[in-house]
């Protein structure tokens, strides 16, 4: 089962995003965003492989960073977890299983 996302949305117009703007881009509204929890699903939007990296993540390459639009439209940056299991390719489903050191962990969705 995914992992939920840490999200704002908007009071006045329902618009999410993954950091607090000071007011609403979408509605104008300063009446701030309240903290809710999306689930953590979405798909492959773009993913590259990462070679050379910092030295705490020398085990783990190759690995691929990708960048991930969930289900409601946020943009998010994760790691897809191995072993991948299918050919990675953009519009792949993925669903949050972890958070590591403040990285989003993602698992292809395999049907
Ligand atoms: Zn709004």
């Amino acid at each position: 089962m995914a992992k939920k996302l840490k999200a704002y949305q908007c009071r006045e117009c329902g618009r999410q995003a993954l950091i607090s703007p000071g007011y609403c881009p979408n509605c104008r509204s300063n009446n701030s965003y309240t903290s809710v929890d999306v689930e953590g699903k979405g798909k492959i939007f773009s993913y590259t492989t990462v070679h050379i990296c910092e030295e705490r993540l020398q085990s783990e390459v190759p690995y691929l960073l990708a960048v991930i639009e969930s289900e409601n439209g946020l943009r998010l940056i994760g790691r897809l977890s191995k072993p991948w299991r299918k050919p990675v390719i953009i519009g792949n489903q993925v669903e949050l299983i972890d958070v590591k050191d403040g990285t989003n962990i993602f698992m292809q969705i395999v049907d």
